[in-house]
């Protein structure tokens, strides 16, 4: 199946210059979703992976149906203030400024094999940041997983000693 005739781009968003790489129109085709959740729980079957852990928002829609079909359990990442309980902080660097990314504490437990999915490979800097989350509180990261990878803003170079796998390649 042809995942990228799915992807809808909107140029200029949210800023100019950004060619914003819409997937709600692949998640509303039913057939794509699946074929999409189905490529990445291939990718990660024989892995060994006890967590899935997805970053806010869009990571929620990818890593959630994953866990589902890999039939374990899902954690969150998320923007400061948003997570209940006590959480691990983990401060990264943006193009301006800088961003920070939480998850519960006793969310990973030392030991744990853990996969990270999220919609899209950009600079790398938000993947980075779950990867140390998630380091840690003692898990290992065994895989990343993409749908989109933007290839001409190199993000694998920050990540590079992690095993990636993305479906779509720009
Ligand atoms: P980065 O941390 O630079 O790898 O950016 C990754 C996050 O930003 C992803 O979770 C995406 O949701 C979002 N993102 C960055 N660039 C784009 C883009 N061109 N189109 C859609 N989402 C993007």
């Amino acid at each position: 199946m042809n995942l990228e005739a799915t992807i809808r781009n909107i140029k200029d968003f949210p800023k100019e210059g950004i060619d914003f790489k819409d997937i709600t129109t692949l998640l509303k085709d039913g057939k794509a979703f699946k074929c999409a959740v189905d490529q990445i729980i291939e990718d990660l079957k024989d892995k060994n992976v006890d967590v899935i852990v997805g970053p806010e928002a869009r990571g929620f829609l990818m890593g959630t149906p994953v866990a589902y079909g890999l039939e374990i359990g899902f954690v969150p990442v998320r923007k400061p203030g948003k997570l209940p309980a006590e959480t691990e902080k983990f401060e990264y660097d943006l193009e301006y400024g800088t961003d920070v990314l939480e998850i519960h504490k006793d969310a990973i437990k030392p030991g744990q094999r853990v996969a990270i999915v999220d919609d899209l490979l950009a600079t790398g800097g938000t993947m980075g940041a779950a990867a140390k989350l998630i380091e840690k509180l003692g898990g290992e990261v065994v895989a990343m997983e993409f749908l989109i990878e933007l290839e001409f803003l190199n993000g694998r170079k920050k990540i590079d000693n992690y095993h990636i796998n993305s479906l779509i390649t720009y």
